[in-house]
């Protein structure tokens, strides 16, 4: 195992053409702890995941990864950096089936591939059951399990998640909470972007709210989760 670094991301900004999505945004995701980043659509999460994975171009005044600087790590080299990403919409390999699937998350290390397969039967007991089924006969949640599962066969030591909960019903919303809090228990470091309110503050230590490409609110799950502006706008009470 890895040494537990912090990810610190200093003065974010992405740009497309003439709209600026994000606009100079900070944060740091502790070692071991979970950073949830919630806003309504078009808020500028998913560009600041993209922005840390190389996907997008960027500019920062820092973006580290302990000591790796992954300012200047290719797209294609983050992963091996130690850094896990389930992107929005799951995106799983329908006609393959889930062990396939999970094979197919060990590109970048073959070594290690076994065990690590048996980790995640472990944490996902229901993707064990359906190893050899195809990977499009899952529900959405199970899916969406076989997802965060193939992120973890390259070993990482940070799981970034874009909306997880992305059209689960309720019950399945649980699961991926549950599955969070699996992964925090071992050690795992998380940054969780979603939409959903409840889901980010139960599974987080501290969370953002973003705004117009920018950071509008910043503090643990457990003070924002009682502000007045946020119960209002993003829990609907
Ligand atoms: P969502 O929940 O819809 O994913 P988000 O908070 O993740 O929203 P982003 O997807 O990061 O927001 O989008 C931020 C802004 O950037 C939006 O105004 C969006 O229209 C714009 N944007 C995103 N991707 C592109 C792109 N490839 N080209 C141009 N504009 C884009």
């Amino acid at each position: 195992t890895v040494a537990p670094r912090p990810l610190v991301v200093e003065d974010l900004r992405v740009r497309y053409g003439g709209v600026l999505a994000v606009d100079g945004v900070s944060f740091t995701v502790e070692p071991g702890r979970c950073l949830g980043i919630i806003g309504a659509n078009g808020a500028g999460k998913t560009s600041t995941l993209k922005a840390v994975m190389g996907l997008v171009s960027r500019s920062c005044t820092g973006m580290k990864l302990g000591d790796v600087d992954l300012a200047r790590v290719r797209a294609r080299d983050v992963v091996r950096h130690g850094i896990g990403y389930v992107p929005e919409g799951r995106h799983v390999f329908g006609g393959l089936t889930v062990a396939t699937n999970l094979e197919l998350g060990a590109y970048s290390r073959r070594s290690g591939l076994r065990e690590r397969q048996e980790e995640v039967y472990e944490l996902f007991p229901v993707l064990a059951e359906m190893r050899r089924r195809l990977a499009g006969a899952l529900s959405g949640g199970q899916q969406q399990m076989l997802a965060i599962g193939r992120a973890l066969m390259s070993g990482p030591d940070l799981l970034i998640l874009d909306e997880p909960s992305m059209g689960l019903s309720p019950k399945l919303v649980g699961q991926v909470l549950e599955s969070l809090l699996a992964l925090r228990e071992r050690g795992l470091s998380v940054l969780l972007v979603e939409q959903n309110a409840w889901l980010t503050f139960e599974a987080s230590d501290t969370c953002l709210v973003m705004e117009n490409g920018t950071v509008a609110l910043a503090g643990s799950a457990g003070e924002l989760r009682h502000d007045e502006r946020v119960r209002r706008i993003y829990l609907g009470l």
